[in-house]
């Protein structure tokens, strides 16, 4: 996979949670009841048998340990770093019942997988030849798990990719702190070592990429495009130099370079977790002031309250109740948000104008939908801009599946490796009459609702 430069400007940040020593995994394993219904297990939406792997990080099996968790999620890597685990496996340990401090799952999780790619050790190989192929439109998490899953069972894979890099979001918008490009890369080239995965880098869907030309190429379909461009505030002035939608600077940082030269204050407008994220990016990359602008309240935003309070930590500011109404600039560039205050239903309080100043102004209120794309195509069904697929990611249209944020609306990495697992074991089933897969995602993972923004 094509790699990047090594002074791009994510380079700045290192991970914010150290890695276990082998001795440090060993004692957190041996703290783990192994519960027998273990509550961890069920609220992971790829269902990796938690106890299972921490036991054997305890008995010293690491390989072992490593392959329990890639037999249920091939990103296991990636995931044990960026999945939000305060609110899913580490938010369930039994433990946080009884007032003692939960299993560090991902952290454990963390040392059995890195050492896996660092001793390049492989668990998988390619099924025997089918005859049968596959396309995926789209590169990121969910076309990743669901070409490996479909190599082995023995289908040809090809995958349909704009960037000259795979991995989606995992690549371009992960916190750098969190995990960064470069050992994304890393994982994605250990993935595809199964071998037998085109990848077509540069296929546009909609301009040099036609969805019947991947339909007749192939036997089935997977539409795993993710989600659009950065919605925009639409407001006069928005085009002024020194205002970007937030998902395509955290895209450059992390991939290339972001000019921060002369920045001394940044807004960052949304309440969810990339405008938090970006907010910490920005401090990470020594903006003096940077302030999130949000129209509700700091109880009421959609981004992860430990992920805010991190912020704080690391001192960033809000100005909550505050919804944006105009760009004041100067010689091309922005160089204040004009404001109003919100009252609790977050309508704009008239009279409450205000000017908060800014050299740079990142707007995360979400990225547009892209089922519009698939919306003409007899049979595939498209809802609040998502595709609509049943529990295993089939579309109204036969052999056209889905999975990832083009069908759940945008959520983690995690979310979309399951159901690009699961689509791949009911193209399996389609193209060879096998028996229905048995692992599917849990139904309560699966959002057949608009997301958050
Ligand atoms: Fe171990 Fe906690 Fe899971 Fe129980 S809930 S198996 S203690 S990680």
């Amino acid at each position: 996979m094509a790699r990047f430069p090594d002074e791009r400007s994510e380079a700045a940040f290192s991970d914010f949670k150290d890695a276990y020593t082998p001795a440090q995994a060993v004692v957190e394993a041996n703290r783990c009841l192994f519960c027998h219904d273990a509550p961890c297990i069920q609220v992971c939406p790829t269902s990796i048998d938690i106890p299972q792997f921490i036991r054997k990080i305890a008995t010293g099996n690491l390989k072992s340990s490593a392959r329990t968790i890639f037999e249920s999620n091939i990103l296991g890597t990636s995931c044990a770093r960026v999945c939000p685990v305060e609110v899913l496996c580490v938010g369930d340990c039994v433990y946080n019942e009884m007032g003692i401090p939960p299993i560090q799952i991902g952290k454990l999780q963390r040392t059995a997988t890195d050492k896996a790619l660092e001793a390049g050790w492989q668990f998988f190989e390619a099924g025997a030849d089918t005859g049968k192929s596959v396309g995926c439109i789209g590169g990121g998490p969910a076309s990743l798990a669901a070409a490996h899953e479909l190599r082995r069972r023995g289908h040809a894979v090809t995958i349909y990719e704009r960037h000259d890099y795979l991995g989606g979001l995992n690549t371009d918008g992960v916190a750098p702190y969190k995990m960064r490009a470069d050992d994304v890369a890393a994982e994605i080239d250990w993935v595809m070592a199964i071998g037998g995965i085109e990848v077509r880098h540069g296929a546009v869907l909609g301009d040099n990429l036609g969805f019947g030309e991947v339909e007749a190429a192939h036997d089935a379909v997977f539409l795993g495009v993710g989600l659009g461009p950065d919605k925009a505030l639409g407001l006069p002035g928005e085009d002024l130099a020194g205002i970007d939608g937030a998902v395509d600077w955290i895209a450059r940082m992390k991939t290339g370079t972001v000019d921060l030269s002369g920045v001394e204050r940044a807004i960052v407008v949304g309440g969810g977790n990339t405008a938090i994220d970006a907010v910490r990016e920005l401090i990470g990359l020594g903006v003096p002031e940077v302030t999130m602008v949000y129209r509700g309240n700091e109880e009421n935003k959609s981004g992860y309250a430990h992920e805010w309070v991190a912020g704080k930590a690391e001192g960033a500011r809000a100005a909550w109740h505050t919804q944006p109404v105009g760009v004041v600039g100067e010689a091309g560039r922005v160089t204040a948000l004009r404001c109003v205050r919100t009252d609790d239903n977050k309508r704009n309080i008239a009279g409450s104008e205000h000017d908060l100043a800014a050299d740079l102004v990142l707007v995360a209120i979400g990225q547009s939908k892209l089922g519009a794309l698939f919306g003409s195509i007899d049979g595939i069904e498209v809802k609040w801009g998502q595709v609509v697929t049943d529990d295993d990611g089939a579309t109204g249209r036969p052999g056209v599946y889905a999975g990832g944020d083009c069908r759940n609306g945008g959520k983690e990495v995690v979310n979309a490796a399951a159901e690009g697992k699961a689509a791949a074991r009911a193209i399996h089933a389609l193209l060879t009459g096998a028996s229905a897969p048995a692992d599917r995602p849990h139904p309560d993972h699966i959002n057949h609702g608009p997301a958050h923004a």
